[in-house]
């Protein structure tokens, strides 16, 4: 079970790389975006997504990050922020992958210092500065245990069926 926490969303310059947070984490089997900031309309983006293309991702709007985070490791859960600082991702996959519910977080700028406390690993994907979807995307993809590409998402009005040209795309619309 992950989740994904994105910190410092700034609703006047971050819509469409917080959506690609959203959109990559559910690509890749999280079940859920919690934003720690608020705007309405990046909740309303990505639940159009889930209605269009299935599967049950939830997005919750203006979270209190550090009441989250203590809530999340009082169930058990860890953490696991994403900074170029951080200990190299190939040096703690296996720990990781070992982890029943993991918390992902990442910031847009800069990150309040504490996270670094809070967090149960402060992680790089590599050492050189780069982009919050990457580094969703290949860390996610290095501690799934199974193929994510080849995951379903359940009660889609849309589902794309791969083709080496063109477009395919059923349309199962209901009632
Ligand atoms: N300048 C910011 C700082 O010093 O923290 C980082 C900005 S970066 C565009 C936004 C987010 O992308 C970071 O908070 C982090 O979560 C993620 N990120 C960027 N490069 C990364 C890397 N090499 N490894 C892990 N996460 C990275």
């Amino acid at each position: 079970k992950i989740v994904l926490l994105r910190l410092g969303h700034r609703p006047e310059r971050d819509k469409r790389i917080t959506t690609h947070v959203g959109l990559t984490a559910r690509l890749l089997g999280a079940e859920g975006m919690l934003l720690a900031s608020n705007d309405p309309g990046i909740v309303e983006t990505l639940e159009d997504v889930v209605r269009r293309w299935g599967g049950d991702f939830y997005i919750k709007n203006n979270v209190n990050y550090k009441q989250e985070i203590k809530e999340w490791k009082a169930a058990g859960g860890k953490v696991c922020h994403l900074s170029m600082y951080g200990v190299n991702l190939p040096d703690v996959t296996d720990e990781l992958k070992n982890c029943d519910r993991l918390m992902i977080v990442v910031g847009a700028e800069k990150v309040p210092p504490e996270i670094y406390q809070l967090a149960d690993w402060n992680v790089a994907v590599g050492s050189q500065p780069h982009s919050e979807v990457a580094a969703v995307a290949i860390t996610m993809d290095r501690i799934a245990d199974d193929e994510p590409l080849e995951r379903e998402f359940p009660n889609a009005e849309l589902t794309i069926v791969p083709a080496e040209r063109g477009k395919q795309v059923i349309e199962n619309f209901r009632g």
